[in-house]
């Protein structure tokens, strides 16, 4: 104990906003770490003088800056109200379901029954799913996606962010693209539309939720009137903020390629991104579903590759990811999908896990599946789970990183190969068991021991309250 009092939330933000009279300079002081290229900024900065630069994926200014504050006012990574965003929209949480996944309404596997949207999707096609019916039935007008941009190739992962507004054009978002991708740079364009949906990764979600809190909460309204009005502005139009599940990211999936010495034009797996045909024949190999979860790529020409995810990693991590206290599903999220923890046995993969927070979310999807264009099925709970609560028992907060060599030097430390205690031989830990033993790795090894770091260090970590 110092003896000095907390900061109260009057204070944090009058000490946010006297910061943020830098302008773009007091932006640049979160894109040195702690930024992950939502592209918020650039969406409420009147000037329109900010983009998200593709190579670095953070913001650059390329005009005049008024210095109005608002780009870093409005990031996530200054300060986050999380304890209002979970008032507002959410409410006490009860039981380790609940903590871990949020305040849900409903839970379940699913995967889409439309054989295109299915055999693109990664792994089950649930999200193109939910934004073709929710366009093709009138639910919303426009859709905030990301496609590839290479439309001619298998598994692009070079992001783009652009509006659907038919069914059809929803379907050119299938599939994962393991790049940041600025999702938010885009929130102006969606001004022209009533009702939309926005997919993003959690972090981009609690963006979201953060610029829909400034534009509705009192005490933030107050002291950022202008912001909020914009914010107020900005997110008047979604209706629904819609989550893939994300554990890390990449900063360019080009280094990534250059150095695992592949064409991306010749991809037809990339870790979960898996042709259908491919992992059918895997399992009539005899394969299970542990080659699924393998970092692992496979090309048109035959070559099966493992690769070491930690040697990518130090090639390609974005710095901000180190501070993401999401754990793989958004919980402030109105559905979350992803793709850990939805294996329904050990010879069965290309399914998702459905997390649905919004009551009128879920009655869509209820009529999805009332009409064959969704088959659901229970999460498996239960499986691993002592070995699972054993395992997390084992394991520290770690630094495996290494962020105080990062901020000296500019590169990461090659992490050393973690020893974990071994289960009894054929004890799997699948299902919901899984996925909570991965929010544990996430948290303790890419969340709580970079930011011990971080503050040993002194360096400048956004403030959430
Ligand atoms: C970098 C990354 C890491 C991930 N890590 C995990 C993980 O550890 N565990 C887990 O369970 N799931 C993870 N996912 C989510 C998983 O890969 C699938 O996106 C999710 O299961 C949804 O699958 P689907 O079949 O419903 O999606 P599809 O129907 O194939 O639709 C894909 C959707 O994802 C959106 N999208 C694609 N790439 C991006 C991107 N870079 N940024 C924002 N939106 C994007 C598209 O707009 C589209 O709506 C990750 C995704 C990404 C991009
Ligand atoms: S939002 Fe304001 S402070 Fe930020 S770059 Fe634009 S003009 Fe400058
Ligand atoms: S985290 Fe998002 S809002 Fe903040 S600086 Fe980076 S791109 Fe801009
Ligand atoms: S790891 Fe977290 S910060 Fe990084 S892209 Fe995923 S959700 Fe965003």
């Amino acid at each position: 104990m110092n003896g000095k009092a907390p900061e109260t939330e009057e204070q944090i933000i009058d000490r946010h906003i006297a910061s943020s009279t830098e302008g773009f300079a007091a932006l640049k002081t979160i894109t040195d770490f702690c930024c992950i290229g939502c592209g918020q900024c650039a969406s409420v900065c009147p000037e329109n003088s900010l983009e998200i630069d593709d190579i670095l994926k953070k913001p650059v200014l390329s005009g005049k800056c008024t210095r109005c504050g608002f780009c870093y006012l409005a990031c996530p990574r200054s300060f986050l109200p999380l304890s209002r965003i979970n008032e507002h929209y959410f409410g006490p949480e009860q039981g380790e379901e609940e903590e871990r996944l949020g305040k849900f309404v409903d839970f379940f596997v699913s995967r889409s029954l439309t054989e295109q949207i299915y055999r693109e999707g990664t792994p089950g096609g649930t999200t193109t799913a939910l934004i073709h019916f929710l366009l093709d039935g009138g639910y919303v007008d426009a859709a905030l996606l990301t496609r590839g941009r290479h439309r001619d190739v298998r598994y692009c992962m070079h992001p783009q962010s652009y509006i659907a507004t038919t069914a059809a054009e929803a379907l050119e978002s299938s599939h994962s693209k393991f790049e940041l991708s600025p999702v938010l740079a885009n929130l102006k364009s969606l001004g022209s539309y009533q009702k939309s949906a926005v997919v993003g990764t959690p972090c981009q979600i609690l963006a979201l939720r953060k610029l829909q809190v400034v534009s509705s909460d009192p005490l933030l309204r107050a002291r950022m009137p202008e912001l909020s009005r914009i914010a107020g502005k900005l997110t008047a139009p979604i209706t629904y903020a819609i989550s893939i599940n994300c554990f890390l990211n990449h900063t360019s999936m080009d280094r990534a390629y250059a150095w695992l010495g592949i064409d991306e034009r010749q991809l037809i797996r990339f870790n979960e991104n898996v042709s259908k045909d491919l992992y059918e024949k895997a399992f009539a190999e005899g394969k299970d579903w542990r080659w699924f979860f393998r970092n692992n790529y496979v090309t048109t020409d035959g070559v099966e590759q493992d690769y070491d995810v930690h040697k990518l990693g130090v090639r390609v991590l974005p710095s901000g990811c180190l501070l993401c206290n999401n754990l793989i599903v958004s919980k402030q999220a109105d559905a979350s999908i992803g793709f850990f923890g939805a294996e329904t046995g050990v010879k069965e993969v290309g399914w998702n896990t459905m997390v649905i927070m919004h009551p009128e979310l879920k009655k869509v999807v209820d009529a999805m599946v009332a009409q064959g264009k969704l088959e659901r099925k229970p999460v498996l709970r239960g499986y691993g789970r002592t070995l699972r609560k054993v395992l997390e028992k084992l394991m520290p907060a770690l630094d495996v990183m290494g962020v105080k060599e990062y901020l000296e030097t500019g590169s990461w430390r090659y992490p050393k190969p973690l020893k974990l205690a071994k289960g009894p031989r054929k004890t799997y830990i699948l299902g919901l068991e899984l996925l909570f033993l991965g929010q544990t790795i996430r948290r303790k090894f890419f969340y709580e021991g970079p930011l011990k770091a971080l503050k040993k260090a002194g360096a400048y970590i956004p403030t959430v309250y």
